[in-house]
């Protein structure tokens, strides 16, 4: 069921089964031509959801535009068959080309690549080719995509919307801010209960640093409606921003003390004595889908120590392995 959360804005609820992140907000402003921000995975379940709370909502499909903060699967995921002839596509200028990425089984092969030389087995990317969303959701079909820069206006239901650059959980992840009613469509830039996931880019040499410049740039803008593209828990702007800070320093210095304390592991094994807030007895219970998302994620920070010179990495056959410089 969608809810009206403000006047001419609705919260469409989009189940993520199975996921950690449990469910997605696809948000939608209504106008004249309607605003759909953010889809779901390329599942069934999301299709139905989405399709019904569409339905019930009498949106006039032929007059809705889709924008999407980034290029994740459960962002874009059924994007391309929501579009209706004539109605436009929008995704940040950054990520847009990533989505044809996702589409192209050598890119993933590149990507799981680099997770080997991190310490995944090729057993396990075995595994992962079947079962990680972010590759089996991604669209299967492409459509034409709007670019849009920092700073662009999109115009819906009398609502000026300002692109914001936010990169960091993708390199050109973009957040939606109408200064007039003080709402900002924050995507996974800001989420509560759950902190997004900050993941190590090829594009992005300190993906954790960019993402935490990219929460200042967004810290002291006047805010009424906070509203994240994952959960239904919301708050405040700048305590978030600073909650956020602060977990992820404290984690920058967990994972330097696990590499002073035990040099030459792999990020994956990094991973593993990292705390994570998943329900799972050990890390080698861990869901390898969610495996796959804990190794990135301490990749980043490790990326974050390596190139403040805290730490140094070394390949040896065939693993990257860390240290503490000389
Ligand atoms: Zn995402």
């Amino acid at each position: 069921m969608a809810d009206c959360i403000a006047e001419g804005l609705w919260r469409l609820d989009i189940p993520l089964e199975g996921n950690p992140l449990k469910n997605l907000n696809s948000y939608l402003i209504r106008g004249e031509r309607s605003l759909l921000i953010d889809t779901g995975f390329r599942w069934a379940s999301c299709r139905l959801a989405m399709e019904r709370q569409l339905e019930e909502l009498e949106v006039d499909r032929d007059r809705m535009d889709i924008f999407a903060t980034h290029l994740h699967s459960d962002h874009v995921g059924l994007a391309a068959e929501l579009l209706r002839p004539g109605c436009r596509l929008f995704i940040g200028e950054i990520d847009g080309p990533g989505v044809e990425d996702y589409m192209d089984d050598d890119c993933w092969r590149d990507l799981y690549a680099e997770y080997v030389k991190d310490g995944f087995t090729w057993e396990e990317i075995d595994h992962l080719w079947d079962s990680n969303p972010a590759q089996e959701a991604a669209p299967d079909v492409w459509a034409q995509y709007r670019y849009l820069k920092n700073g662009d206006v999109l115009s819906y239901g009398g609502h000026e919307l300002r692109c914001i650059l936010t990169p960091g959980h993708t390199p050109g992840h973009m957040c939606l801010y109408d200064p007039a009613a003080k709402w900002l469509f924050a995507g996974d830039h800001i989420l509560f209960h759950i902190s997004p996931n900050i993941c190590r880019w090829e594009s992005m040499p300190d993906a954790l640093g960019s993402y935490l410049e990219s929460l200042q740039k967004v810290r002291n803008l006047p805010v009424d409606l906070l509203l994240p593209a994952h959960r239904a828990e919301t708050g405040i702007l700048a305590d978030r921003v600073d909650e956020l800070t602060a977990h992820h320093l404290r984690r920058i210095e967990d994972a330097w003390q696990t590499v002073r304390d035990e040099p030459g592991l792999t990020g994956y094994e990094i991973a593993g004595r990292m705390r994570w807030k998943i329900r799972s007895r050990s890390w080698a219970d861990f869901p390898l889908e969610q495996k796959f998302f804990a190794v990135g994620e301490a990749l980043a920070h490790l990326d974050y120590l390596e190139v403040r010179g805290r730490v140094c990495r070394q390949e040896e056959h065939g693993k990257r392995r860390y240290y503490l410089p000389e």
